[in-house]
Formats: C-alpha cells, structure tokens, sequence
C-alpha cells in the first residue's frame, strides 16, 4: 500500500480522511497547514498528496505549484480537496498541477477510487479483484493482455514518429476499452488522455502523453508478470501457445545467454533480462526464477544446466 500525505485545517476532516486511508492499508500522514505539509512531504516522500485548497497561510495550490517546482518532489501527484468545483476552479487545480481533484464533502468510496486511479501501484488491484472469480479463465486473459502490451512500445512508437493522429487515436481507443475491461486502470486512464491529446492537441502534447502511456503500460506489464508468477504452476509452461514472434525471440535469448554463460561473461546479467522480456509466459516460471539466483550470483555453471533444462521444458523446437 501507499504513503499518502493529507494536507487539510480542519481537524475533524482531517482525523476522518486520515482514518479511511488507514482503514484501506495506507500510511496516511497529516499536516495542518502548507508550510508545514511541504516540510513533511520533503522529509517523506509519499506516494500521493491529497491537498486541501483553502488553508490559513499559503493556499493548497500555491503549495502544490510549489512541489512542482521541486525536482526531488514534482512527481509526487497531488489530489486537490475543495468545496468549490466550478469549471474555473477545475482548470485552476490543474494549472497548479494537480492530478485530480476531489468535491469536498466526498463519498469515501470516490477517494478510494480517485486514489488507486492515480497510484500507478494501484493500476491492477481491480484486476485482480475481478480475476477472484474465475482465475483460470482470467488468467489466460491477463497473459494475453501482457503480451499485448508488450508489442505496443514499437507502435505507438512508430505512428508517433509519423505523427500519425489517426493511428495514436485509434490505438488508444482500442487499449482504452481493453485495459479498462480488465480492469487495468492506470492504462486505461492514460490512453484516455493520449486519445484526446491526439484528437484536439498540439504535437508537443502528443509525444508527452505517448511516453506517458509507455510508462503505465510497462509498470502494468511488471505488476502483471509479477502477479501471473506468483500464480504460475508448471503446465502452463508447456501448455502455452507462443506466437510465432515470441519463438523467435525466445530462442534467440536463449542462445544469447547460454553463449555469455559459456563465456563466464558479466552480460550475462543483461542477457538474462532479455531472455525474461521475450515471454511473459517464461517469466511465470519458477526456474527462470532459480536462473536469475544464479546469474545474480555469478554462478554461470549451474547456471548454464539450470537454463538448458528449461530449454529442455519448453515448447522451442521448430
Ligand atoms: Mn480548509
């Protein structure tokens, strides 16, 4: 769960808003004014900063433009609490630099929700909430979706480069329905963002949101390979279907590495990581796991046999 700094006056607002973050599993921290919220969030750097608008002293905004200006602090995103939503108060939050904003007063569910949106460690929680009920089945889906998104890099890459708008549009929209299907938020938020940019913006905006979307994508496909190996069991492996792509790169990694292995090369190191980002499915595995053991610890003997029983294991052959 995450560190959440909750800036706000009011110490009854502020005691609650504390109290339902902790009931969720989060660290919640609480200051009472500006000066000293920027204080604490200096001091610990959390996760998200749910930031009250109207305080004594400095305003929240003034405060999170402040943050904004602090390289050690202006990724931190910063949720705005305010009684005033007007559509002039919006833009203000935003031109501030806040992420969002929250109508005070507010349904604990809509800051649950507001807050696993915008927490990238969030991104796949409702994912895997909705995989409870049928975990084989959604299984293969999530798989299906990890190699998707594994593709999308060099696309999204390529219309870019061609400053092809319909394309991004279209791509977007596909990932938008997608992810958001799965329940994979963060990716579904972005390629909303990216869809619009590139349907009414200027080219500048289009490459930051396209790099903005390439971040949730490969934070996804981490939290996703992570959670599918987690879960992984030992038929998948020669179960699995692999595309004909997949194949290729797999093999080519795996004589790759065995050549470094062989060598008692330090890429080895590197040439592991590519081996594991050729197949989501190969990085459910276990022993790919036992494999990363010991190529962390140079043991590129027992390394190089623990790589060709896996060879062995697997659907490779032509
Ligand atoms: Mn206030």
């Amino acid at each position: 769960m995450a560190k959440i700094l909750v800036v706000e006056d009011n110490p009854t607002n502020l005691r609650l808003t504390l109290m339902l973050l902790r009931t969720q599993g989060h660290e919640a921290l609480g200051a009472s004014d500006a000066e000293s919220g920027l204080e604490l969030a200096g001091r610990e750097v959390p996760d998200l900063i749910l930031m009250d608008v109207q305080l004594p002293g400095m305003s929240g905004l003034e405060a999170t433009a402040r943050l904004k200006q602090n390289p050690a602090l202006c990724l931190i995103p910063v949720i705005a609490l305010t009684g005033l939503a007007s559509a002039d108060d919006q833009r203000q939050v935003r031109e501030a630099g806040c992420v969002d904003y929250l109508g005070k007063p507010f349904r604990s569910q809509d800051m649950v929700a507001k807050i696993s949106l915008v927490l990238r460690t969030g991104a796949l929680e409702d994912c895997f909430h909705r995989s409870a009920a049928n975990p084989t089945f959604y299984r293969s889906l999530l798989l299906g979706f990890a190699e998707r998104l594994q593709g999308l890099d060099e696309e999204f890459g390529t219309a870019l480069a061609r400053l092809d708008r319909k394309r991004i549009q279209f791509l977007a929209h596909s990932l938008q329905g997608e992810a958001g299907n799965l329940g994979a938020s963060e990716v579904a938020r972005q390629a909303t963002a990216l869809g619009e940019v590139a349907r009414n913006d200027t080219d500048d905006h289009l490459s930051l949101a396209v790099s903005n979307l390439l971040l949730a994508i490969s934070a996804t496909r981490e939290e996703l390979v992570r959670h599918l190996s987690l879960a992984n069991d030992e038929t998948h492996l020669a179960g699995m279907e692999w595309s004909a792509q997949q194949l290729t790169e797999t093999r080519r990694a795996f004589a790759n590495l065995a050549g470094f292995l062989e060598a008692n090369a330090a890429e080895s190191l590197y040439s592991f990581h590519e081996l594991r980002s050729a197949s989501p499915t190969l990085a459910g595995s276990g022993q790919l796991e036992e494999l990363e053991r010991l190529v962390l610890k140079f043991e590129f003997d027992q390394a190089l046999q623990e790589l060709r029983s896996l060879e062995a294991r697997l659907p490779l052959q032509v």
